[in-house]
C-alpha cells in the first residue's frame, strides 16, 4: 500500500499523525490581586497525571506526557550526574527548565512553557485567585505533542553541554 504513495501525500499523511492534533481544556478564571486583572487559563482536563501543558508567549500550546516520552529520565540522568538540586520545590523548577529547552520551538520561534504554577495571564504575577467555573467550561484547543528533534539530533558531548548550561543559568546546581 505505502508504495502507492507520492511524496506529498506521505507528507501531509506525516504531519497529520506526528503534528495536528487536539486536546481538551478547562477554562479557569483567574484574578490579580496587585493589578486587578481578570482573565483565564487553560488547565489540562481530565486526568492530568504525568502530563503537562506548555504555552508559548504567543499562546500556542502543546503537551508533554511523562509517561509516553522517556526523554526526560535521559536528560534527568545527565543532570543528576552534574548534581542538579534534589530538594523539592526547587527541583521542579529545574526540570520545567530542563524541559523548556530540549522541546522544539512552537512554528512561531518561540519556546514552550510547561509549567504548573497558574499566573495572571496579564502580568504573570502569582498573587492571584484562581479557580474553575461553576458549572465547569471546557474548550478544544490544538496542542500537539511537544517534539524534541533537536535535542535528539545532538551528540552526547552537546546534549550534555547543553543540560549544563541550563542548570547553570537557572541556579540548579549545587555548591
Ligand atoms: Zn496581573
Amino acid at each position: 500500500m505505502a508504495d502507492t504513495l507520492d511524496d506529498q501525500s506521505w507528507a501531509m499523511n506525516h504531519e497529520r499523525c506526528n503534528m495536528a492534533r487536539q486536546g481538551k481544556v478547562e477554562l479557569w478564571w483567574v484574578q490579580c490581586e496587585d493589578h486587578s486583572h481578570t482573565g483565564e487559563v487553560y488547565i489540562l482536563a481530565g486526568d492530568r497525571y504525568g502530563r503537562r501543558l506548555g504555552k508559548t508567549v504567543n499562546k500556542e500550546y502543546a503537551e508533554f506526557d511523562f509517561m509516553a516520552d522517556s526523554v526526560v529520565d535521559e536528560v534527568l540522568e545527565i543532570a543528576n550526574m552534574m548534581g542538579m538540586e534534589q530538594e523539592y520545590p526547587a527541583r521542579s523548577d529545574c526540570i520545567e527548565s530542563l524541559l523548556r529547552t530540549i522541546c522544539d520551538p512552537a512554528p512561531s520561534g518561540q519556546r514552550y512553557d510547561f509549567l504548573f504554577k497558574v499566573s495572571c495571564p496579564s502580568c504573570s504575577s502569582l498573587k492571584i485567585r484562581y479557580a474553575p467555573y461553576d458549572p465547569p467550561r471546557f474548550k478544544i484547543i490544538d496542542m500537539p505533542l511537544a517534539t524534541h528533534v533537536n535535542w535528539d539530533n545532538l551528540t552526547q558531548e552537546a546534549k550534555t553541554q547543553l543540560v549544563f548550561d541550563t542548570l547553570k543559568r537557572v541556579g540548579c546546581l549545587k555548591n
